[in-house]
Parts: structure tokens; sequence; C-alpha cells
């Protein structure tokens, strides 16, 4: 008898390391035959039929309790808000209410769930975002109330490789490392939800797997987080020897203290990006020689007004206060707009918000918040004593970067602006006429030069930095740096990739700036290449036909 060899998926690695064990597969809804066969009028009167609602919403709860326990900081915050949300009295009263007028429970349900979605879509901003908790409390309702188990991610109770087809958010939140030895999800890109959260965990993620639903729970999995692979029944000995290869490998990048430089000792500066002071208080202990990316509108995203100039001073203030020990910050200036909506800036009711007024064009009829923002910059520089440099977002025109540039010199502060749209990195020679330094948002540059969406957990496969026109529009961005004698930055999530970093290097990058979590990985590799073979991996990189064709072809010089 012939069989057929055991499939080998591929995606976008996201989180490096290599992982080994059964897969658990992660269901999205509940089972529509469950539903089917469910009678939610076969309950005695409404009473009834809300006292079977009242029982369901609390093994919700209680279950998002438990995985509340079991998490810490952000993500238990997040559980517990949920745990409070399937108990709201106003949702009950809103199921109460339609059970009165219709007679099926599951009707009613989904009637008082439909009722604060439109409430909360109409607040906005943060309780916007809670629409998608809500969903995901009616489906875990509904689950209870049909007799199977919850969708989404239950408690593992032995180490498992997860796959979903996508993670909601109070999934990732709650997700233990010890029990989820890796991340497999057929849609979602490098900056998924998915892979920030799975980035922060350190647990080995790959995203964009075509195919993965299809594999049976249980089968045994080999997932590698640098290659992109995921291998099924592979042989258990092999298997179980990469992995121990690769905790090897990880225990050494844990201990890696900086500073940033090539085996060959060409120094590269590695930075931390951070929101607020708190996120700079804890990055300020990595081994990083600054911030290379503040992102300002993060502090003010459930704010209604403007902050005055002195509070903008406090809040800038902490951050620069944190690095004040020889080390540098660099500043944003508000890149509000788009995906990150901030009440006080944002234009409303765009047809195409990231094609809108974002980030510096927000200052075009509006000039005073900008100027407010630079007073304030500028306020806690002096204040600090910190090396200061103030960088603009969403810049398309040299005579944006040159206007943006006189109003930070004349405040004595370095100038710079972020290269996010293709015709800043085409036109990088000429940025660097008028501005001190450049720092590429991959991020954007990638979703700007590839027309795909960076949000689309569909389009994995174009919003990759590896993708070669995007790497091409780095290398002019980076050469125009070294031809001019002025540093420019990578500070999008290219810049954590470890592999990529060196690659990155190797076209003349002079700094890298991430998420703290990726700054031993990266730094650690880093060590390990010369730049002789970071240019060599910049050649292949350029050269490969597609973003699978480059992994492979520096993987194979690299590691
Ligand atoms: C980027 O676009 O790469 C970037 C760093 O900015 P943000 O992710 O905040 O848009
Ligand atoms: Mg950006």
């Amino acid at each position: 008898m012939v069989t057929s060899p055991a499939p080998t998926f591929r995606g976008t690695p996201v989180v490096p390391g290599v992982a080994f064990g059964p897969a658990s597969l992660v269901r999205a809804e509940v089972s529509s035959a469950a539903i089917d066969r469910f009678d939610g009028t076969a309950y005695a009167d409404a009473d009834a039929a809300l006292a079977a609602y009242d029982v369901a919403v609390q093994a919700v709860a209680d279950g998002f309790v438990r995985k509340a326990d079991n998490a810490s900081g952000a993500a238990a915050q997040v559980l517990t808000a949920s745990a409070g949300l399937a108990r709201d009295k106003g949702l009950r009263g809103a199921v109460r209410k339609h059970l009165r007028a219709e007679v099926d429970l599951l009707a009613a349900v989904h009637a008082g769930v439909d009722q604060f979605v439109t409430v909360f879509t109409g607040m906005g901003g943060l309780m916007a975002e809670r629409v998608t908790d809500l969903h995901d409390i009616e489906r875990r309702v509904v689950a209870h109330l049909v007799g199977e188990p919850e969708p989404g991610v239950g408690l593992p109770e032995a180490p498992c490789v997860l796959v979903a087809e996508d993670l909601a958010p109070a999934d990732t939140a709650g997700l233990d490392p010890r029990l989820v030895l890796a991340l497999v999800t057929e849609r979602g890109g490098p900056t998924s939800h998915t892979a920030i959260i799975a980035r922060q965990l350190r647990i080995p993620c790959v995203v964009g797997v075509a195919g993965a639903m299809t594999i049976d729970g249980g089968r045994s999995l080999l997932v590698d987080g640098v290659a992109g692979t995921i291998e099924t029944d592979p042989d258990p000995t092999v298997a179980a020897a990469r992995v121990s290869a690769d905790a090897v490998a990880r225990s050494a990048l844990a201990s890696w203290t900086g500073p940033g430089a090539t085996a060959d000792g060409v120094p590269v500066k590695i930075l931390a990006n951070v929101a607020d002071g708190e996120s700079a208080r804890s990055a300020s202990t990595a081994p990083v020689q600054g911030v290379g990316l503040f992102r300002t509108e993060l502090s003010f995203l459930n704010r209604q007004a403007e902050p005055s100039v002195e509070e903008q001073a406090e809040i800038y203030g902490q951050v620069l206060t944190a690095f004040g020990d020889e080390r540098y910050v660099v500043v944003r200036t508000l890149d509000a707009g788009s995906d990150k909506p901030v009440a006080f800036a944002t234009h409303e009711g765009e047809e195409n918000p990231a094609l809108g007024v974002r980030g510096l064009r927000l200052s075009f009829d509006n000039p005073g918040l900008l100027d407010r923002q630079l007073a304030g910059i500028a306020a806690a520089a002096a204040e600090t004593g910190t090396e200061t440099w103030v960088m603009a977002p969403m810049v398309a025109t040299v005579a944006e970067a040159a206007a943006f540039a006189d109003k930070v010199h004349a405040l004595g502060l370095k100038a710079g602006v972020m290269v996010e749209v293709p015709s800043a990195a085409l036109l990088a020679h000429r940025m660097l006429e008028v501005v001190d330094f450049l720092s590429i948002g991959t991020n954007d540059l990638t979703q700007y030069t590839m027309a795909a969406d960076r949000m689309a957990t569909d389009l994995a496969h174009l919003t990759d930095p590896w993708q070669p026109a995007v790497l091409q529009l780095i290398a002019i961005t980076a050469e125009a740096g070294r031809q001019a004698g002025k540093p420019v930055g990578v500070c999008g999530e290219a810049a954590a990739d470890p592999l990529l970093a060196c690659v990155l290097v190797g076209m003349g990058i002079t700094s890298l700036s991430m998420a703290a979590a990726a700054v031993r990985p990266v730094g650690a590799q880093l060590a390990t290449a010369s730049m002789d073979e970071c240019e060599d991996a910049a050649e292949a990189a350029l050269s490969a036909a597609d973003p699978v064709a480059a992994r492979d072809a520096v993987r194979a010089l690299l590691v």
C-alpha cells in the first residue's frame, strides 16, 4: 500500500522558536447542528428562560475569571472586564425585555446583544472595540445553552499547539505559555493581534497558514517559528532533538546584554518602542540604548479633549526621565487617525481613513495642534535634560519634511521624519537634505507599498515586510542615509524579526527599534553575523522572488 507523506504547511513566521506537541483545534463558532437541535421555546415561561440565561452567563463569567486568575497585567484586566460585561445588568435587562416579546431564548439573547452592540458602536473609540467581546460573550452563552463546550480557546489540560482560524482578543489575552507550546493561525499577518500577543508571551507563532484548519485535532505537529513551517507527524526523536537545540539557542539569547553590534563589532543601536511612562520604565531595564519610537498618540486614545501643553510635558517627561541616563528618546508627534482614532484630532467620516488626514496631515488645517505638542515635548526635554529627537509620521513630500524640521530645529531639537509612504522612500536622499535622521515604519510602508490593509487578516502574504518591493524601498532609504552620513533606523515590526534585522543592517540601517520582548533575540542574532554576512543576506533577500524564498535564502546564510 502506498501512503502519502504527512503534509508540511507553511505560513508567515512571526515569533521564533521550535515547538513539538499535539494539535488542539480552536473552534470559532458553536456548531449549527447543536443550535438546530436546541429548542429555545421549550421553557415554561419567560422567567424560566431567563433563569437558564442566568446560569449560562454565570458559567461564562466564571470561565473568564478562572482565565484571569491564570493571567497577569493587561491580559488579566481584559479578562476581568469580559467577566463583568457578561454579567452586566443592562445586558440582562435587554435580554429580559426581548424574552417578553420573543418566545425563543436564543433569539432574545441575540437581540439583547445586538442592542448593546448598537449602543457601543455609537459611542465609538474604546467602547466600539468592546463589540468583539460582546459577540464573543454571545457565542459562549449560546454554547452553554445548547450544551456544547465554549468556542474559542479552552484551558488546555496538557501542553499543545493551538491551531485556529484566528484568535479573539479574550483568547489571546488568556494564553498560558506553559500549556500553549505554539500558535498556528490560518488568517492574520505579522502585525495582527495574535502576532503581537504571541511576541509578548514569547510563544512561537506562525500566521497566515493556508489549510491549517484541515489539521486533525491531536495530530503531532513540529512548528518552526523561524522557517514558518508546520510538519505533521514528524519523527518524535528528531522533533525532540530540534526542540532541545532550540531551547539551548534561546537561553543563549536571553543572556545577551548589549550593546548592539555585528559579530565583527560594527555598532548598531538597539532601541525600544514605548507608549507611555510605564512601558518606558519597563523597557529601560532592557539592554537598549534608548527609545527609537515613542508613540505619543497611545497616551490619548481615551481623551476627549486635547491636554494642555503643561499636561503633555508631564506625560512626555515620564518617558524622557526613564531614559535620562545618557540615553536618548525619539518622540513621534501624534499619529492620530486611521487605526488609532484620537477624539480631539481625528477627522470624522472619512471614506478611506488610512489614505486620509492622519499623522502629520492633521496639522495642515490645525497647525496649533502640532505647535502645542512640540512645545510640550521641548518643555519635557528641557526639564529632564534627556537627549530628545522628534519625528513626524506619514510624511509624503520633501516640503512637509522641511516645514516640520524648521519647527523642530527652532526649538533646538533634532528633527526627523518617518518613512512610511513609498514617496518618502523614493525621495529619501532629498528628505535627508532637510532632516537629521529618518526612521522607517515598515508596518505602514508595507501596507502602502502592497496596497494591503495592515489589519486585514486574510492578506498576510502581502502585508509581509519580506516582500521584495518593500525590501527595495528600505534599501533605497538606507543607501540614502549612507550617502548623506545620517542615521536611518527601522522602528516597525520588521526590526523585531531577528533574521530580517540582519538583512536591514546589511542594507545600511543604523538602528533597530522594537518591543522590549524582541530586544534580546534580535541583539543576540545580530551578534552572530559579521557585516559582510549581513550584506550577503541583504543581497540574497533583495534578489529573491518572494518572501518565502527570501526567508529561505537568508536562513541558509545565517542560521
Ligand atoms: C509603522 O508604521 O511601522 C510604525 C512604526 O508606526 P505605527 O505602527 O505606529 O503605525
Ligand atoms: Mg505607522
